[in-house]
């Protein structure tokens, strides 16, 4: 074996020693040279554009310009004095300032000769200042000029603080290519470079830290995304692969009596092209020898609860039981009205279990589940509890996914020898590419499109002066018949003055709905369980023309009659929040509205999510954006995930360049899945070296 020069530790390069690596462990974590050699600048100062006086905005951060001081002068101030220079191109003039130094500067200017000035430049009204600018004489400039782009690298206060300035750090890197330039290992095969005319590893690294134009910069920029990514993409496939190979599930080998009497008598309507899809991809999953785990993603009223029964259908065919979880009671509840009144025809044993079975009921419920009584068990959190035994547990369909985390997931695998086939919905749509690297342990199905005759919910934006307006629309769409919703935002940190919100939003509402014309029910999260059920029904009993809501009923509340739906204090609520609960309309044949109630300070963020929600209905839209403002790390379910901890890729700006990472390591796993071919040597080594500091992955091989 040859020593790997990137196993050494940072304290051995010149220049480091044992108190600065010790500085840049702590501040950056880097430890070894190949921490630091792929420690890579997070922007370039282009020395190549210069600016104009003229042109200068106050939203830049470094400029260079070139030009000539016009005239000295020194302002006395209370602590020392002050420079100025006047310094002037042929389109205007702007200040250099100098607070330090100012007699060696003052006797070193030149004036009337010209300079090329660099820094950071302030606006006060209308004039421009540079503090500090570096300077240097044209005609020296004009020779000097080696890198074009300097790199600028990540760093914290300490580390300015402590010395270790851009400057430094940029000497350091400069060592490390003197001692180990071209001594990289190349991380790709020569397959994959040819195929991508990529740089090599060398040739990027030292690019990627000493650029010699904008286009070495993007194609080593590109080669080293397009590895970071390719080793994501490996890693996920090849656990999946892995996970196919080793946990056997039970096959459900045929389609029988239930799923064929329902679907060719009972079924309500046809179903979309996008449910047939999906429905295929989960048999050729549940009829195969390897378990499922399959993540079915489809916007709010897309119909996935319909593909969920077809697939506990293909369960019960092959003498299995069938777990639906849901996250919360109302929608456990829901979910088995929904499932009940769908299979009413047919001999199937359904059973509901939430936190409030009571006791007796209970002990009836796990005894029948256990003889096998029950085909199909609908619940909340109960279902994972210990107690819960199953005589013969298939598939467990998990609702709203987000809600529930891996290892809940892993608890439901328990509860029969082999683990039961997995389908996860949610309604969170989330962009492929993002997907692609979070969810690396589930397969994807989507339904991406809604069932016919689905009307687009209306979008609107309204203030609190428009108050009265919105009022007399409410009133002409419950003559019609209709009912709304009135949806106040709940947010931990404020949340008695939240409630004061939603009880002073319930008494005006009162007040100008007023008995007996009109009838108002209220839910929120304070009530008792029974109260709040006894509202809702009274709601969805068409009872009550208006239900004033926290967020109880964001996830699955399906009553198609409600068609308008009032979000009040919309900035407050995040685009997926808004998304969800507009979904809540829109489900009958009724035009629905949407009518988001804002106030007039918003924050540029919150109108990008109103106009967003006024501009579309696309759930993928929706999720696009709003992973732009936020980032993937606030998504549900990324926290685990790799995606976060990318050192030069960007999940968002890199999707199609994940994509092709990820074709080729699909590409290369079929022909070679355990990495065993010659020429794929490279590609094992570092596959290797990446488990050995992960950690993660070491159980397999
Ligand atoms: P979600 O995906 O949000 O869980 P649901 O499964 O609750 O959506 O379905 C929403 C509504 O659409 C339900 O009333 C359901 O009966 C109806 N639906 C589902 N699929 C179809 C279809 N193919 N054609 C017509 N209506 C459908
Ligand atoms: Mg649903």
């Amino acid at each position: 074996m040859y020593a790997n020069p990137l196993h050494t530790k940072i304290s051995y390069l010149k220049g480091v020693g044992p108190a600065r690596a010790d500085l840049l462990r702590k501040e950056l974590g880097l430890q070894t040279l190949s921490d630091l050699v792929s420690f890579f600048p997070n922007r370039y100062i282009d020395r190549t554009r210069f600016y104009k006086i003229n042109a200068l905005q106050d939203t830049q951060t470094e400029v260079q310009i070139i030009g000539q001081i016009t005239g000295i002068h020194t302002v006395a101030q209370k602590r020392g004095s002050r420079l100025i220079a006047t310094f002037s191109d042929d389109t205007g003039s702007m200040e250099l300032v100098w607070f330090r130094g100012i007699k060696w500067i003052k006797d070193n200017l030149k004036l009337q000769t010209t300079y090329v000035i660099f820094g950071r430049v302030n606006k006060f009204k209308n004039s421009f200042s540079m503090p500090h600018p570096e300077m240097e004489l044209l005609s020296i400039y004009n020779k000097s000029l080696q890198s074009a782009l300097q790199p600028v690298y990540p760093s914290t206060e300490t580390l300015s603080k402590r010395g270790v300035s851009n400057r430094v750090f940029q000497k350091i890197i400069q060592q490390l290519f003197l001692d180990y330039k071209g001594k990289f290992q190349e991380t790709l095969s020569e397959e994959i470079i040819n195929k991508f005319r990529l740089l090599s590893k060398n040739e990027a690294l030292f690019q990627i830290h000493f650029p010699e134009n904008q286009d070495k910069l993007a194609r080593s920029q590109y080669r080293l995304k397009l590895e970071e990514l390719f080793f994501i993409q490996l890693q996920l496939l090849r656990n999946n692969l892995v996970r196919k190979k080793k946990i056997k599930g039970n096959p459900f080998k045929e389609v029988g009596a239930f799923f064929k009497d329902f679907y060719y008598h009972y079924l309500p309507f046809s179903l979309t092209n996008a449910q047939k899809r999906v429905l295929k991809e989960i048999r050729k999953d549940v009829g195969s020898l390897a378990q499922m785990n399959r993540l079915l993603q489809g916007d709010v009223g897309s119909g996935k609860t319909i593909v969920a029964v077809l697939a506990a259908l293909i369960a019960l065919d092959n003498k299995y039981q069938v777990a639906i979880m849901a996250p919360t009671e109302i929608l456990a509840l829901q979910h088995y009205k929904a499932i009940v009144d769908l299979l009413k025809e047919m001999p199937i044993e359904i059973r509901l279990l939430t936190g409030s079975v009571k006791t007796k009921a209970r002990r009836e419920i796990h005894q029948s589940l256990e003889e096998g009584v029950v085909h199909i068990l609908i619940g909340t959190h109960a279902l994972i509890e210990d107690k819960v035994q199953f005589k013969n547990l298939g598939l467990v369909v998990i609702d709203e996914q987000h809600r529930f985390g891996v290892a809940q997931r892993a608890k439901m695998w328990k509860k029969n020898t082999l683990p039961p086939h997995i389908l996860v919905m949610t309604a969170t749509p989330i962009p492929r590419t993002l997907a692609m690297s979070v969810y690396g342990d589930l397969d994807i199905s989507i339904i991406d499109e809604l069932p016919p005759g689905r009307k687009q919910v209306k979008t609107v934006l309204r203030f609190d002066k428009h108050r009265l307006g919105v009022f007399q629309f409410m009133k002409k769409e419950i003559v019609k018949g209709r009912q709304v919703y009135i949806v106040y935002p709940l947010i931990q940190e404020s949340e008695v003055l939240d409630y004061k919100d939603l009880m002073d939003g319930y008494e005006s509402i009162v007040r100008a709905f007023p008995r007996p014309d009109y009838q108002v029910s209220i839910v929120h999260g304070k009530m008792k369980p029974a109260d709040k059920e006894y509202e809702m029904q009274q709601f969805s009993q068409g009872k009550t023309q208006i239900l004033v809501a926290t967020t109880v009923i964001e996830v699955g509340v399906n009553i198609p009659n409600a068609s308008v739906m009032i979000i009040e204090s919309a900035e407050k609520f995040g685009l997926s929040q808004l998304h969800q609960l507009r979904g809540r309309v829109g489900r009958g044949a009724d035009q629905s509205f949407c009518i988001l109630m804002a106030s007039h300070k918003l924050t540029d963020d919150a109108k990008i999510r109103l106009n967003t929600m006024v501009e579309t209905t696309d759930g993928f839209k929706i999720a696009e954006v709003d992973l732009k403002l936020r980032g993937p790390g606030n998504l549900m379910g990324t926290q685990q995930s790799g995606v976060l901890n990318l050192k030069i890729a960007d999940i968002i700006k890199d999707g199609s360049l994940l994509k092709r990472a990820r074709y080729t390591a699909q590409d290369i796993l079929a022909e070679d899945p355990n990495l065993e071919l010659p020429k794929n040597i490279n590609i094992k080594n570092t596959y290797r070296e990446i488990d050995r500091k992960t950690g993660v992955w070491a159980n397999i091989s």
